[in-house]
């Protein structure tokens, strides 16, 4: 893709995944102009989990999840809740997600997700560099936690889905789980501990450096609305916001969940919707973990950051307009508080963030199909900080018109 070097290439939105792009570009060579109608990592990158795997092979829809779902909806302390008002809009991108649920698909998806997930650290490497914040990233690895050995059995096909990808993993016995993480309330039966898993220790600062370091190497960031393209001979020439016309010589739609509005305008309506997730950030928590700890059963995980212990997941389809539930924090302090007794929530933040997910479970990352100089990369849903330089590399290889060493079909935003 040839660049006009007078206009910018515009990223639209400034979470990890923009922040990313817009930094590996800038390390290309091009002019970039960095436009958020927020200021960097205000949307969905503000509040994650803080974990950067690459062991996130199993998607979120696995065989059998349809019939699951019910129960899991009637359940007040389960991962999943509906805005049953939202049902009707929902519907189709529900469609997909079972459809990708069978076991074909699922050992399909697994294998692009692994095929993308690994080298994601790699990818910060020379970003973390730039920004002279390695020491935000702990390699800890994390584990998962078992309370029964019915939920732990059940857990089975999907431990043998990330052993059939490669994943490094080590099932622990309760006392073994006891020795790795002693803050834990002796209520565990087993364990599964991944080594090769890091953290950031405060995501929002993480994405804010990073947009400090795009600025300090002589990017542009632009606080604005993008509400519009202008488009000629198969390009967009021009990006129109709230402030005014920004004549550009390439586009990367990088929104997040806000992604569909703007792909729309350039011909692409792929099933992008939102899960929507809660964290509860406990500045003084009165209990220091080694390392992060992630319920499965439960859907959430227990982060030590530098702001104190986050608690975040949990998955409400209820998409961008309506309010949030807190009930679904309080979801996550009940569950929390069994596993640390006397959890101190004394000054506690909370917050509701909106992944941007496919219903595959695979991020966009591909060329506009109908103009030569967009790229759209969007759609990460649960692992979109793990996957944020990893897909800033790759967007900048597409522009750059370089293979880029693993085969894209599997993110092409017209495989639906
Ligand atoms: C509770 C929870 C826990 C999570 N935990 C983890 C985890 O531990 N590890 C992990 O890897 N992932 C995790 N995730 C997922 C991760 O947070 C997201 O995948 C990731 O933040 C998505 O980044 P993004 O840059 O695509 O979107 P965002 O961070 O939402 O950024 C999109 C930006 O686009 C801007 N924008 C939108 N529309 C426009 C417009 N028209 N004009 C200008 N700007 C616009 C928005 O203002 C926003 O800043 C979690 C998510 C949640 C909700």
């Amino acid at each position: 893709m040839s660049t006009n070097e007078k206009n910018p290439v515009v990223v639209i939105g400034a979470g990890i995944v923009g922040v990313c792009c817009a930094l590996y570009l800038l390390r290309e060579g091009h002019r970039v102009l960095l436009v958020d109608k927020g200021g960097p990592g205000e949307g969905t990158s503000f509040g994650n989990g803080s974990i950067v795997t690459e062991e996130a092979v199993v998607p979120v829809q696995t065989p059998g999840i349809a019939r699951k779902v019910p129960g899991m909806l009637a359940d007040p302390l389960s991962p999943l809740a509906i805005r049953w008002s939202y049902l009707p809009r929902i519907a189709p991108w529900l469609l997909h997600f079972v459809r990708a649920s069978s076991p074909e698909r699922v050992e399909e998806i697994s294998i692009a997700l692994r095929q993308l997930l690994r080298g994601a650290m790699a990818a910060y490497d020379p970003l973390l560099e730039a920004a002279g914040i390695r020491d935000m990233i702990r390699r800890s690895g994390w584990v998962s936690v078992y309370e029964t050995e019915a939920g732990f059995q059940s857990y089975q096909p999907k431990l043998e889905l990330q052993r059939r990808r490669g994943v490094k993993l080590e099932v622990l016995e309760a006392e073994e789980l006891r020795q790795l993480e002693p803050s834990l309330a002796p209520i565990f039966r087993r364990g599964v501990f991944y080594p090769d898993v890091a953290q950031t220790v405060n995501n929002f600062r993480f994405v804010q450096e990073l947009a400090a370091t795009f600025v300090r190497l002589g990017g542009e960031i632009g606080r604005q609305a993008v509400i519009g393209f202008e488009q000629a001979e198969g390009r967009v020439t021009a990006v129109v916001t709230d402030a005014g016309v920004i004549a550009c010589s390439g586009v990367v739609i990088a929104a997040g969940a806000w992604s569909k509005a703007l792909t729309a305008m350039l011909g692409s309506k792929p099933p992008l919707d939102t899960e929507r997730g809660y964290h509860l950030t406990l500045p003084s928590p009165g209990v220091e973990l080694r390392l992060p700890v992630y319920s499965t059963e439960r859907g959430f995980v227990c982060t030590p950051l530098e702001t104190g212990l986050r608690l975040a997941g949990t998955v409400e389809l209820g998409g961008l307009e309506a309010a949030p539930n807190w009930q679904r924090a309080e979801v996550l302090y009940r569950n929390a508080s069994r596993w640390f007794p006397g959890l101190d929530r004394r000054d506690e933040s909370r917050w509701m963030g909106y992944r941007p997910s496919m219903p595959d479970s695979v991020p966009v990352i591909s060329r506009a199909p109908h103009h030569r100089n967009a790229i759209f990369a969007f759609g990460h849903g649960h692992i979109g900080l793990s996957l944020g330089a990893r897909t800033g590399a790759l967007v900048n290889d597409l522009f750059a018109g370089r293979d880029p060493g693993i085969d894209m079909t599997p993110y092409r935003v017209d495989r639906f």
